[in-house]
This record gives C-alpha cells, sequence and structure tokens, in this order.
C-alpha cells in the first residue's frame, strides 16, 4: 500500500508559459525553512515549481557547516554551466551560509552565476534576479544583520499537516567548532503575538504539528528581556485549538530551565520528546568547546525532564574527535551516553571548519582514530537504541501518518508515521480496515522494534483510525493538484502563507 507523495502531485497542472524554479537545499532545518520561503517568494514572483526538467532558475540554499562544502556547491554549479551555455535565459542563484561567507568569491569562481545573496536577506532574491535579467549582469547583496525577519517572507510549505515556525534567528553563543554566529549573526527574537498568529493560520490551514525553529531556543525572549518566554510560548501553544503536537530545536543545555521542563510536562500538545546536544562528555573537552555546561548539569536536565515525563524521546548530537580529545575524553563521552539513554544519537566525525576557532587549535587528530571511535560510539548508541525501542513493545501509540516511506514500505505493505514522541513507526492496515490518509492518526500497538524503527502490525480489534483536519487538507491539496486552483493557494496546490496576510494578533502570551 503506497500513498501519493507531496513530490507526486507537484506541478501537475504547471503552466508551460511561466517560468519554473527549482531550490537546492544543504544543510540544517534552519536551511531546510529557510528554503520553503525562497520558494514562497519565488511562486510569488509568478514561477512555477519545476517538474523533471532542470529548472529555469535554479536556487541553490548553501551550508557552510559540512566539510568540503564549497568543493560539492563549485562542481554542482560547473555541471550546470553546460546547461546554462545552451540556455542563457536560464538563471542561477546561491544562497545560504556559504554565500555569505564566500561572497564575491562565488563570483570569481563561478561567474556565470546570476545572484548571490546572504543569510539576512532571503526577500531580495526576487529583485537580484529582476536586476541580473535588465542589467545583463551578477548582482551580489549580502547584509551584515537582519534587514526583515524571514518569516514575514511568503512561504510555500512543504507539508499541509505539519509546519516548521522560526522563533528567533542567529546565536549569542560562541562554540569553537560553530560557523553559525558569525554567518547568522547575533540572536534576534520574534515577538510572541506574532509567532502564534502565525501558528494559527497553519493551524487555520489544515496543519496539526508545529516544529519551533532558533539556533538556541532556550534564550528565546533574551532580546525583549524575558527569560521565561520560552516557557509561555510553549503553554501559549497549548491553548491554540486543533493544534496537537508541539515540537522545537535545538535547546541548549546551558540555558535550559526548570520552567521549561514544566511548561513541557504541564501543556498536553508538547511532545514528549527533547533533543539536546551533548557534544562531548568530557568537561575538558567542553571547555575546548565553549559550551558552558558541564556533563553532571547535562545529565542532570534528563534526570528532571524523566522525572517528569518518564517515557520521553531524547535524542542528541554527538561530535568525536575534537581537537586534543584524549581516550579518556572520549572515553568519558560513552560514558555519558551509557547513562544518558538516548533514543537517538545524530553523531559527527570532526572536520575542520574553515573560519572556526577550532580550525587554528593544536592536535587535530588523525582520520584514524576518529574513525575508530566514531564506530565504537555509534556501536554503543545502536544497541542503547535498540534496547530502547525494543522496551516500547507492547505500548499503545498514537501515530500521526507521514507521506514518507520506509524503505520496505512498497515490499511490506505498511505506511509509515511519527509516535507522538517522533518515534519513527511502520505499520499495517488490518485487512477490512480504513486507510488512513497523511496528517489522520492511528492508534495501535507496537508489535516489534529495531534500533531506528518501530514496527505495528496490529490484530483488527487493536487498530483505531481518527480522521483529522490535516487529512482532509491533504486530500484538497491531491483535489487541487488536479483541478483548478482554490483561492488562497498557489496553482500547484501547495500551501502558501505569507504574514502580510495573516490575522492580526497583538496580544503576548
Ligand atoms: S549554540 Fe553553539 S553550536 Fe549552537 S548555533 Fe550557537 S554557536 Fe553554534
Amino acid at each position: 500500500m503506497t500513498l501519493p507523495s507531496l513530490d507526486a502531485r507537484q506541478h501537475t497542472d504547471a503552466d508551460p508559459e511561466r517560468r519554473t524554479y527549482e531550490v537546492r537545499t544543504y544543510g540544517c532545518q534552519m536551511n531546510v525553512h529557510d528554503s520553503e520561503r525562497i520558494s514562497g517568494l519565488l511562486e510569488d514572483a509568478g514561477l512555477d515549481r519545476a517538474e523533471g526538467t532542470v529548472a529555469d532558475v535554479v536556487v541553490f540554499n548553501t551550508c557552510a557547516v559540512r566539510e568540503n562544502a564549497d568543493n560539492k556547491l563549485y562542481g554542482n554549479l560547473g555541471m550546470l554551466k553546460a546547461v546554462k551555455d545552451a540556455r542563457p535565459d536560464m538563471q542561477i542563484a546561491v544562497g545560504g551560509c556559504l554565500a555569505q561567507k564566500d561572497r564575491e568569491t562565488i563570483l570569481r569562481r563561478a561567474p556565470w552565476v546570476d545572484a548571490v545573496f546572504g543569510t539576512h536577506n532571503i526577500g531580495a532574491l526576487p529583485a537580484l534576479l529582476e536586476r541580473a535579467r535588465h542589467n545583463a549582469e551578477a548582482q551580489l547583496e549580502i547584509l551584515e544583520s537582519l534587514d526583515v525577519f524571514p518569516s514575514t517572507l511568503p512561504t510555500r510549505r512543504e507539508s499541509v499537516y505539519a509546519g516548521w515556525v522560526s522563533i528567533s534567528v542567529g546565536c549569542n553563543n560562541t562554540c569553537t567548532f560553530c560557523i553559525v554566529p558569525s554567518l547568522r549573526g547575533k540572536e534576534r527574537d520574534r515577538r510572541p503575538g506574532e509567532i502564534l498568529a502565525e501558528i494559527e493560520a497553519l493551524v487555520a490551514d489544515g496543519a496539526v504539528e508545529v516544529t519551533l525553529l532558533g539556533q538556541n531556543v532556550n534564550s528565546y525572549g533574551s532580546e525583549f528581556g524575558d527569560r521565561g518566554a520560552f516557557a509561555k510560548l510553549l503553554r501559549a501553544c497549548g491553548s491554540i485549538e486543533g493544534l496537537e503536537r508541539v515540537r522545537f530545536t535545538s535547546p541548549h543545555p546551558a540555558a535550559f530551565t526548570d520552567d521549561v521542563i514544566d511548561a513541557m510536562a504541564e501543556t498536553p500538545n508538547v511532545s514528549p520528546q527533547l533533543h539536546m546536544p551533548l557534544q562531548s562528555g568530557s568537561d575538558r573537552i567542553l571547555r575546548a568547546m565553549r559550551r558552558s555546561y558541564r556533563s553532571t548539569r547535562f545529565l542532570g536536565i534528563l534526570e528532571r525532564v524523566r522525572d517528569r515525563m518518564p517515557h520521553a524521546a531524547i535524542s542528541t548530537d554527538i561530535i568525536v574527535g575534537f581537537p586534543g580529545e584524549t581516550e579518556e575524553d572520549f572515553q568519558a563521552t560513552l560514558d555519558v551516553v551509557e547513562q544518558s539513554r538516548f533514543a537517538t544519537a545524530f553523531t559527527f566525525q570532526y572536520s575542520k571548519r574553515p573560519g572556526t576557532p577550532a580550525a587554528d587549535l593544536p592536535d587535530q587528530l588523525p582520520k584514524a582514530v576518529v574513525q575508530e571511535r566514531f564506530e565504537r560510539l555509534t556501536a554503543l548508541q545502536d544497541r542503547i537504541a535498540a534496547e530502547e525501542n525494543a522496551a516500547q513493545v507492547g505500548r499503545t501509540v498514537e501515530v500521526l501518518v507521514t507521506d514518507q516511506q520506509g524503505r520496505k514500505d512498497d515490499r511490506t505493505h505498511r505506511l509509515t508515521g511519527r509516535a507522538q514522541d517522533q518515534r519513527l513507526v511502520h505499520f499495517t492496515v488490518p485487512e477490512g480496515a480504513s486507510v488512513p490518509r497523511p496528517g489522520d492518526f492511528v492508534t495501535l500497538p507496537v508489535t516489534e522494534a529495531a534500533s531506528f524503527h518501530l514496527i505495528s502490525d496490529p490484530l483488527p480489534s487493536e487498530y483505531a483510525l481518527r480522521r483529522s483536519r490535516a487529512g482532509d487538507a491533504w486530500d484538497r491539496s491531491l483535489a487541487e493538484s488536479c483541478g483548478a486552483p482554490t483561492p488562497g493557494t498557489t496553482p500547484s496546490g501547495s500551501v502558501l502563507l505569507g504574514m502580510p496576510s495573516l490575522p492580526a494578533r497583538s496580544t503576548a502570551p
């Protein structure tokens, strides 16, 4: 059994006369969300999302965090040069963190690029493309700080049942491995009323889940002098009717306070799930990383979270092989991982990121050492994840059905969704039972577990389907993609949201 994917329904009704666009996204969720805005801006400017062929406008939304990001970008730009030589009207734009960092270098190394824009001026893209076309000259515009909060821009949402909502951009911390502070600037917080208005508009359009997004959500409010602002925001989300799941990423262990734990535990629609980046279990390495918490504080947070939410699924990020990391330091990381019982861990091998303080530190470790430690860490975490998932067998979970498919779903005819704590669940619809749509909810027992997912093969009596507004919105978007667009949607039937059309909301939580 397969569900139609969002990709499958994109632009079946595209107008052949209109120009098309494609956004190629690299990097983190912040970039994924920025790409939704880039798509919204281009659709607002009259472009259609491309199907199959190379688009008339190709935008690279780049990331500077990964090693060799620039080589990959120039490789991709090189491949597009031949296409552009054959189609001179085609335009190429480069934005995101690498553009913010490399600026003129991009136009020097790839002079066939038409526009370069930074992380602070996404909204300028349509104007830059238009200017480049009119003047027949590449346009470069990078701002040092934010002019307009990105959430005020039109957004082409990738999902009808779930959405990202930015609460802040930038970061006031100075972790030595991270390029974000120099590329995204100091933290800027959005006012709570604006955030809640965007969430309400998303929910009115059918979404049942939102993820609040910021580089460091726990310092949210510092710009307008309210240290309790994030906990208040979570509680305010609790009173938005129709909003069934609230998640957030990323918190920071140094700034994570008990009022947030209380708000999570006491607000029923906040998911029992926490992504808490550890980075290292060695206090010496945390100091070198300029991360101001220590391992005991980190473990204390997890204990308090589990005290209030015993079934919370906790995930993390860990960097292996930071400069100067000894075997003893690494062992400290293994010890913290063993005690933390993470449901999932995103593990990274340290690699130099030009422009970060850690890139100049002595004692960079040989690749072989980093690789060997990485394998030990992932083996440990895989074992823990398998044990934690095995403990879920027998539990009844409510799953939000998604349009994503597991690798084996075609073969097993299972559908896929996420439990309330975000665990991935592949499930069978019992013979004769109603099939859910993406955005609907099913309640069923966990019958099997593996390291990275749960399986449910329920009996008919164990399976309950709850149709939702999000499922209705999914149906509408499918119907619209096959017919004439309805007011308030883009020609593709995708959801086009922009703050200017949102209902005004002046009350802060
Ligand atoms: S908290 Fe540290 S790792 Fe996270 S964005 Fe800020 S500087 Fe980067």
